[in-house]
């Protein structure tokens, strides 16, 4: 990039490869304008005018780079991409209307009729529907393995097998897969890894310089952080990611300019905001831990989870999402729940405001018993995700819930 002083200082800020995570999170994508305002700009336009019918040909067929249609073009989606690719290590990034938007455009845009995919068991529940229901009719067939079990992953590969899908540390439980593995084993037999990074988000984990293909976000979740928009993004190289946004062209599955604006606000605190979730999330897990009415802590910071090892070489923290089981059952699960006073009771997580949920009949309500006993999901298990409240009123309103328990 040219110095300061320099007259004709460019409007398009390119990511600067060099910088750091919170630098390239506060700087990196953003395209000025003539008026050379500081803030990100909002372009609600559906279209954009060319000055020529020849300049709208050219741009319509690709040959020129500007902008045509804000179903695939838009600026302000555009800087958030640009952003985002920038905190992944990646080359490109497509925007999209969700995070399941993201995941069903990577299948569509990937994957074709008589393919074979590899899904982690415990992915987030409507993940799971993408490929147990609606791939599966479009002649699509998956395997759902257990995390964690390598050899399961290299018995489940079969000559069609193209994309292994992950989720790590897993929901609720904490599970962490080993993506270098993984990726080696989905390269070893022509496939791709694609790692649904929401967790952690770049801050903690980088999924492609661990060799996964893509990295899936649901941008409503931290990238967002305070629960406001619903958007994703396919994260990847330009050849998988073109794909992706040509099948964007045609699918619409688009974020809007608005959410884009709303997610680039909450990338340039991203990584303050994440160092403290994990912050609060490491308090939480010890305090849990040495509770009476607590029977197990799921956390991949405390040194007995068994993902904790891999956690700590794989991730640069451990996050803010936790699981707990309580002494009891659903009665005593549901009485805790309903025993606090402001912990909000919602499924969304990735919330600077703390949320709590009991998955067997929320979350993974719709799994069969049997699905759920090989998920962990019981009875007595309550999610927590650690929002940036204080620590001592957070432990303050899980005391509160424990009373329903005789604590
Ligand atoms: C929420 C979530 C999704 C889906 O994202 P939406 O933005 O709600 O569509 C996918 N994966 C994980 C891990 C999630 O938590």
């Amino acid at each position: 990039m040219s110095g300061r002083k320099t007259e004709t200082r460019e409007l398009l800020l390119p990511p600067e490869v060099d910088w750091r995570d919170a630098t390239q999170a506060i700087r990196a994508g953003q395209i000025r304008t003539q008026e050379q305002e500081h803030a990100e700009v909002i372009y609600p336009t559906s279209s954009y005018v060319f000055k020529s019918a020849a300049e709208a040909a050219a741009t319509f067929a690709g040959d020129n780079p500007g902008n045509v249609y804000s179903r695939y073009t838009n600026p302000t989606v555009r800087m958030f991409e640009e952003r985002l690719a920038a905190l992944e290590g990646a080359e490109n990034c497509v925007a999209t209307a969700s995070g399941m938007a993201a995941i069903v455009s990577a299948c569509m845009a990937l994957l074709k009729s008589g393919d074979h995919v590899i899904c982690s068991r415990n992915v987030f529940g409507t993940t799971h529907a993408v490929f147990d229901k609606y791939m599966k009719k479009f002649g699509v067939e998956t395997t759902f393995v257990p995390l964690t079990d390598m050899e399961g992953w290299r018995a489940a590969v079969k000559p069609n097998t193209r994309l292994l899908f992950i989720e790590t540390p897993s929901n609720p439980l904490n599970e962490v897969a080993d993506i270098a593995s993984l990726a080696q084993l989905a390269h070893a037999n022509g496939a791709l890894l694609a790692v649904d990074n929401c967790f952690c988000t770049p801050v903690l984990q980088k999924p492609l310089s661990l060799g996964a293909d893509l990295v899936i976000h649901s941008a409503t979740k931290y990238l967002d952080g305070q629960g406001r928009c619903l958007g994703g993004a396919v994260v990847g190289d330009k050849a998988l990611t073109s794909e992706v946004l040509a099948f964007l062209r045609s699918g619409g599955f688009t974020m809007s300019p608005f959410n884009a604006w709303v997610f680039l606000k909450g990338l340039e605190t991203l990584p303050i905001r994440m160092k403290a979730h994990c912050e609060n999330g490491m308090k939480v897990a010890q305090w849990l831990n040495e509770q009476s009415w607590v029977e197990t802590v799921h956390y991949c910071g405390l040194p007995d989870h068994p993902g904790h090892e891999l956690a700590t070489r794989q991730q640069k923290g451990y996050g803010g999402v936790l699981s707990f089981r309580v002494k009891g059952g659903r009665e005593q699960a549901w009485a805790f729940i309903d025993n606090t006073k402001w912990i909000s009771i919602t499924a969304n997580l990735g919330d600077v405001k703390s949320t709590m949920t009991h998955p067997a009949t929320t979350t993974h309500g719709r799994l069969s018993d049997d699905d759920k006993a090989l998920a962990g999901i019981s009875e007595n298990l309550i999610r927590l995700c650690v929002g940036l409240e204080d620590f001592e009123d957070i432990r303050d309103d899980l005391l509160a819930g424990a009373a329903a328990l005789g604590a």
